[in-house]
């Protein structure tokens, strides 16, 4: 009877999982696709909780507690500009759990223990302790714990590849020879050191291409403890885990234009140009500085407005005042839209995610491909805290870092206002040709700050 009730709670798990990633993949049922999500997890443990006989249920319920207690402010609390981190952590305890109960079933089963359970349970370990480890430094990198810079050296792909080959090979002598247990901490110890080079040789910029792809890894080793513990919800979510983290590190990184490999292997963002402050001269050309009220000026003859935010708006948490901005347009008559940039921010869906929150409609957000055919018919494009997703050397530098990556054509538009605090670049290191371009109007300074004078001055122009 119980093993009927438990099946058909895994069935309605799995359908609520499935069903949460249809409804996350859309802004508009994003939220109900992480009530959804939510739901399926509580249904999967209260199945789990009749499958098993529970032996120790205060152990239990203390687990339960010390989550409450640690997860409730971190839910409530993180900024938006922390969840690659927070999403770090949570992958970093998830595999480790993963790693552990593998681990566990190992010491459990010995000495009788087949050569298709050790195989996955070896393969489920490596994958789960790489990714504890993994999963740790991305937190620490994104958290400004450690330096972001990539750690890189000669030969450091060799050593680390070499590192992943020898937890390998000590997985194959414990296949061989099960009852060696001697063996297992340090194929896990070295599984671990792999997940520690992996992850310092990548710069602090690629870690949520890094976090999603340890995802992916987390996803297909919960998979692997499902076959090995004969538990459908847990093979089952593991895959949508692995399978949907892939995908979206594949579409990041097209979106970069960069392939998997040179994400991590490739040691991106170890030199960086020095950064400059305030209007520059460079090769002869002049930066223009201008104020918010010239922008103001400029806005009571335009008629369509092209707002392009990036990692800065996120940063000066700058989209309730951008909101504010469009809306007097708006009420003026001028035609509104926002472009988002697959890759615009720190993390996939971040700009969507900002605005939805400063209740922007859905229906005035623009994916790039198109509003790029609108960038020529449009008055003014206000630019807020992006960079790389707007620099024209992705179209016209063969020898930029960024070439080939789709951007903004916010170049194309009759003017473009620039909210930026100097003339830094962006992630990738690279100077923006934009800032020189005779239609290019510099603004200086915080975002909110900017946007908020600029509500100001719109107001007394009114
Ligand atoms: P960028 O990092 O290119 O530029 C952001 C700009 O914001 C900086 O030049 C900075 O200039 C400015 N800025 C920072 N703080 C503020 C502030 N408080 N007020 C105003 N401006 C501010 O960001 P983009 O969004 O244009 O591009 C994203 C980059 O990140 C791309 O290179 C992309 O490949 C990469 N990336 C994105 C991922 C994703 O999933 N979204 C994943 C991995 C990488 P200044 O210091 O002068 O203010």
């Amino acid at each position: 009877m119980n093993d009927t009730i438990v099946e058909y709670l895994y069935v309605i798990a799995i359908l609520f999982f499935v069903i949460s990633l249809k409804w996350l993949s859309e802004v508009k049922t994003s939220r109900y696709g992480n009530w959804i999500a939510a739901s399926g997890m509580a249904v999967a443990i209260g199945g789990t909780l009749l499958a098993y006989q529970v032996q120790r249920i205060d152990l239990l319920i203390i687990a339960i507690v010390i989550g409450v207690i640690i997860g409730t402010p971190i839910a409530l609390k993180v900024p938006m500009t922390a969840v690659p981190q927070r999403t770090a952590a949570s992958h970093a305890f998830g595999s480790l759990a993963v790693a552990l109960v593998g681990t566990a079933e190992y010491y459990q089963r010995l000495p009788n223990i087949d050569v298709f359970t050790l195989t996955v349970l070896c393969a489920e370990m490596i994958l789960g302790y790489l990714t504890f480890m993994g999963s740790c430094i991305a937190f620490a990198k994104l958290q400004g714990l450690i330096p972001g810079k990539p750690f890189v050296y000669g030969g450091r792909n060799f050593v680390s590849l070499a590192t992943l080959g020898v937890a390998i090979a000590l997985a194959v002598y414990l296949i061989a020879n099960p009852t060696h247990s001697y063996i297992l901490p340090f194929m896990a110890g070295f599984a671990v050191l792999f997940g520690f080079l992996l992850v310092m040789a990548i710069g602090g910029a690629d870690m949520p291409t890094v976090i999603a792809i340890l995802n992916s890894y987390a996803g297909m080793s919960a998979a692997a403890l499902g076959f090995v513990l004969n538990n459908q919800v847990l093979i089952v979510a593991g895959a949508l885990d692995g399978s949907s983290g892939f995908i979206l590190a594949v579409i990041m990184s097209n979106a970069m234009n960069r392939s998997f490999t040179n994400v991590l292997f490739g040691g991106v963002g170890a030199v960086k140009i020095a950064a400059s402050t305030g209007p520059a001269v460079e090769g002869g050309r002049t930066a223009q500085a201008f104020t918010v009220d010239d922008v103001a000026t400029i806005l009571e003859d335009a008629r369509s407005v092209v707002f392009v935010p990036g990692y800065g708006m996120a940063v000066a948490q700058a989209q309730h005042v951008v909101k504010e901005v469009a809306d007097i347009l708006q009420s003026q008559g001028i035609d509104v839209k926002y472009g988002i940039h697959p890759v615009a921010g720190r993390m996939p869906g971040h700009m969507n995610v900002l605005l939805a929150e400063a209740q922007v409609p859905y229906d005035q957000l623009w994916e790039m491909d198109r509003i790029n055919p609108l960038f020529p018919e449009t008055d003014v494009a206000i630019v807020v805290g992006a960079n790389d997703v707007t620099n024209p050397a992705a179209r016209t530098r063969p020898d930029s870092p960024l070439f080939g990556m789709p951007i903004m054509n916010v170049d194309k538009a009759k003017t473009v206002v620039f909210i930026k605090r100097s003339m830094s670049p962006g992630f990738a290191g690279v100077e923006n040709e934009l800032f020189y371009l005779p239609n290019t109007m510099m603004v200086f300074g915080d975002a909110k700050k900017v946007l908020a004078d600029l509500v100001a001055a719109l107001k007394k122009q009114a």
